[in-house]
């Protein structure tokens, strides 16, 4: 049977991202994806924030023009707040592209990557089975989503607080008043989240995300109902594309790591419980995993895997998990007039500001412990 050091389960790009740090320690890595090609199901828009852009290396060929404005729109969608920045704040990228991109990197640093290949499950401590045949690894790195099954399966955290989110991708002509960033607060259309539409250049990303029991109607509905009233460019042309998918909004989950694995991205639930980013915290985590895994294949040491948890870095997310309440807790369009009225108060647009373009989107979960006694290697 095939023996490898470290199985990766889901080629998003937490999980490339991993694979590839993992691989170019000098270990045998195998990622899998059900998906036969990383260019369809893509669930995400792809805007990335300026931090991101700024530390991990995307490619430039793949990322839209820089975006400094930000519109909130009230539900009567009448005079938004503008936000604007003197920096480019957000790019929104072709996906097909980065995750092309991430492949590429992967491979290169030594891991290998094989598309339309399912996890289904483990059958001991040390073999899983895959929907090509099973196969012995010493270590899986969970990097399957939200809904993680590699998670359950390793008795690690699960998430239980998810949004969704779904998107109409339209193209557009070029031209017009330049890129920006709208943003509807609309219980109606979004209830706990928001509505948005953001261009890449080419395309026009129109969604909509929140809580799924509080959408009248589904969310295939409201997103139809939202897109025909949503505010900038109106496409000239119909829908080319449709993303989604569930978002973890409840915080990075406490228990990541045990001795058969651990969890990155969004099924570690590394995303922002209020601007429910998840690009960002998924590269920056990985960075860390990756850092332990090699650390604890080489030594067994379990102390190195005690640095991989959720609770310290659950700590620094109070603020977001609190306004991640306070978002829920928007209602009624009465309610969602009366919190952008906020926002158009000098202390209001301060906050937003700060949310919007601060460089608060993850903490930085810092370096791995220093590996210096070499003990045995876990088995
Ligand atoms: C509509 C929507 C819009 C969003 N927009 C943004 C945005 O603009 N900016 C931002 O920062 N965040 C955004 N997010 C969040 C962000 O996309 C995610 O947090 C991020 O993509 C997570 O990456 P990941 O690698 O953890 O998971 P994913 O990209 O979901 O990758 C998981 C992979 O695992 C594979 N997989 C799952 N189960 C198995 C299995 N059993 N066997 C094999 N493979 C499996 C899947 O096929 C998938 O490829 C958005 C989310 C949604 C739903």
């Amino acid at each position: 049977m095939e023996a490898i050091d470290v199985l990766v389960v889901g080629a998003g790009l937490a999980g490339l991202h991993t694979a590839r740090r993992i691989a170019g320690a000098g270990l045998d890595v195998l990622v899998v994806d059900r998906r036969a090609s990383l260019s369809v199901g893509i669930r995400t828009t792809g805007i990335f924030v300026r931090r991101t852009l700024d530390d991990f290396d995307l490619p430039a060929h793949a990322l839209g023009p820089g975006i400094r404005d930000v519109l909130l729109y009230p539900p009567s969608r009448r005079d938004p707040v503008r936000l604007a920045s003197g920096r480019d704040e957000y790019r929104v990228a072709d996906m097909a592209a980065v995750y092309d991109h991430a492949l590429l990197a992967a491979r290169a640093a030594g891991a290998r990557v094989r598309l339309g290949v399912r996890y289904t499950g483990r059958i001991s401590a040390g073999t899983v089975r895959l929907s090509d045949g099973p196969l012995v690894t010493r270590f899986i790195v969970g990097a399957d989503g939200a809904r993680s099954r590699v998670a359950r399966d390793l008795g690690l955290d699960v998430n239980r607080h998810l949004i969704v989110g779904a998107e109409l991708v339209y193209p557009i002509r070029s031209g017009g008043d330049g890129p920006a960033f709208h943003c509807v607060l609309d219980p109606r259309i979004a209830p706990g989240y928001l509505g948005w539409v953001v261009d890449d250049g080419r395309h026009a990303h129109v969604g909509v995300a929140g809580y799924p029991h509080l959408m009248r109607g589904g969310l295939r509905a409201t997103l139809a109902q939202f897109a025909r009233t949503a505010p900038g460019a109106v496409p000239p042309a119909g829908p080319v594309g449709r993303r989604g998918g569930p978002i973890p909004v409840g915080g990075v989950l406490r228990r990541l790591a045990g001795p058969g694995g651990l969890l990155v991205g969004d099924a570690a639930g590394a995303v922002s419980p209020l601007t429910a980013g998840g690009l960002d915290p998924c590269l920056r985590l990985s960075e860390l995993a990756a850092e332990v895994t090699v650390g604890y294949l080489r030594t067994g040491d379990a102390a190195v895997l005690r640095r991989y948890a959720g609770a310290p870095l659950r700590a620094r997310f109070r603020g977001r998990l609190l306004m991640r309440r306070l978002l829920s807790g928007v209602r009624s369009p009465a309610a969602a007039e009366a919190a952008v009225a906020l926002l158009r108060t000098g202390p209001g647009r301060a906050a937003a500001a700060r949310i919007l373009f601060g460089d608060g989107s993850f903490p930085d979960p810092g370096p791995a412990p220093r590996v210096t006694a070499a003990r045995r290697p876990a088995a």
